[in-house]
């Protein structure tokens, strides 16, 4: 077995202390991966604090994770030891049903292996990336393209996807009006892939105090949630919205904001259920839709995409001692635009 330290909760809403634990040595289709950043993901949040039930502990959170092989099992084919490469937010799925062999795995009928709070077909309890080192199935890992930096990178695997992956599903391209609700991890990256695939851009957020960078993404227009002419100006402008807020919001007065035909794409995932007045759907033929990161195959496809457009995450480098800080400032939307783990301070 192979020994690593890492950060873990130990109860629901616990402060995160360092850990040390095991991870299997490479099998045959394994690599070993030194992980050097890991970045720090809402839905970290959600789970060490067990807002969506089921979470199991201790927990190692982090799923956006970027380091270089060290180790290969003897059938690896597609990495090498040095190889740059990157963890999303999971790590196997049975291979065999019908999302599974349609490259949809996080959509697998019989329950991806997540790669923290989940459970490997061995029976073995996974544990994320706020730690030093990780062995995961070739199959499930990404290459990082080599223009991009490690750092930035990292949030490419969880934040980058789960809006590519809407983003390519609705269409988004030239001619297409698109809003994006919350600046924040999964925000700005929608903001700037959207603008790199052509689309008319527009960030809805709860002021006006984030709006320069907005423009910097690639925002063609922003607007603050606060002031309630937004909506009137709006009604009816967007063909398609992707929310990406982490808490309660009015689902209705964005779905007035859709026109004929729009879809509202809902990607965050609150603690607390919504409710959703029907007469806005019907009222312009509206859709509203939900979307769940991306597959392996999309994942590469959306790195590579970056690597071609100059695309990664605007971050904030935190040494792991700061991650309990670090999560305050998230939840105060006070995060520009990712916090990434530099796991060296491990060591320290
Ligand atoms: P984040 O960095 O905290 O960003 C969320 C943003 O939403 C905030 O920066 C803020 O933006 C806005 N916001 C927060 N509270 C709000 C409120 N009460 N009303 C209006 N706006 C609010 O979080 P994230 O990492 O991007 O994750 C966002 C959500 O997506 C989380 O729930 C996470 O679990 C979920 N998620 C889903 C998937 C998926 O596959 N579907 C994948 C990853 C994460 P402004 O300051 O601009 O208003
Ligand atoms: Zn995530
Ligand atoms: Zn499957």
């Amino acid at each position: 077995m192979i020994p690593v330290i890492g950060y873990a909760a130990n109860q629901a809403k616990a402060q995160l202390t360092p850990y040390t634990f095991e991870r299997r040595d490479p099998k045959e289709y394994d690599v070993l991966i030194d992980i050097k950043y890991c970045g720090i993901c809402h839905t970290d949040i959600h789970q060490v604090n067990d807002e969506w039930g089921g979470s199991t502990y201790p927990m190692v959170p982090g799923h956006e994770i970027v380091g270089i092989v060290s180790k290969t099992g003897n059938k690896v084919t597609k990495y090498k030891i040095g190889d740059r490469v990157g963890v999303g937010c999971f790590v196997d799925s049975c291979r065999t049903c019908t999302p599974c062999k349609n490259e949809l795995e996080q959509y697998c009928a019989n329950g991806m292996v997540t790669t923290y709070n989940g459970v490997e077909k061995d029976g073995t309890t996974t544990q994320g990336g706020y730690s030093s080192r990780i062995t995961v199935d070739e199959n499930y890992v990404l290459k990082i393209p080599d223009n991009i930096p490690l750092d930035k990178a990292a949030p490419l695997l969880c934040a980058g996807i789960t809006l590519y992956s809407p983003l390519k599903h609705w269409q988004v391209g030239p001619g297409k009006k698109i809003a994006i609700i919350g600046l924040g991890g999964l925000g700005h990256m929608g903001v700037k892939i959207a603008h790199a695939l052509g689309a008319e851009v527009t960030v809805l957020s709860h002021s006006l105090r984030k709006l320069q960078d907005g423009k910097k993404m690639g925002a063609d227009h922003f607007y603050a949630t606060s002031d309630h002419e937004t909506f009137e100006k709006l009604q009816g402008y967007f063909d398609v919205i992707i929310s990406t807020v982490s808490s309660d919001f009015d689902l209705n007065q964005f779905l007035n904001l859709l026109t004929l035909d729009g879809t509202m794409v809902q990607v965050g995932l609150p603690e607390k259920e919504t409710t959703m007045s029907f007469a806005s759907l019907i009222g312009n033929r509206r859709s509203l839709a939900g979307s769940l990161i991306g597959g392996i195959k999309e994942t590469q496809e959306m790195l590579n995409f970056c690597s071609k457009n100059d695309i990664a995450s605007d971050i904030e480098i935190i040494p792991i001692q700061q991650v309990g800080e670090a999560y305050k400032r998230i939840l105060n939307s006070d995060v520009r635009y990712r916090f990434v783990i530099d796991m060296k301070s491990l060591q320290q």
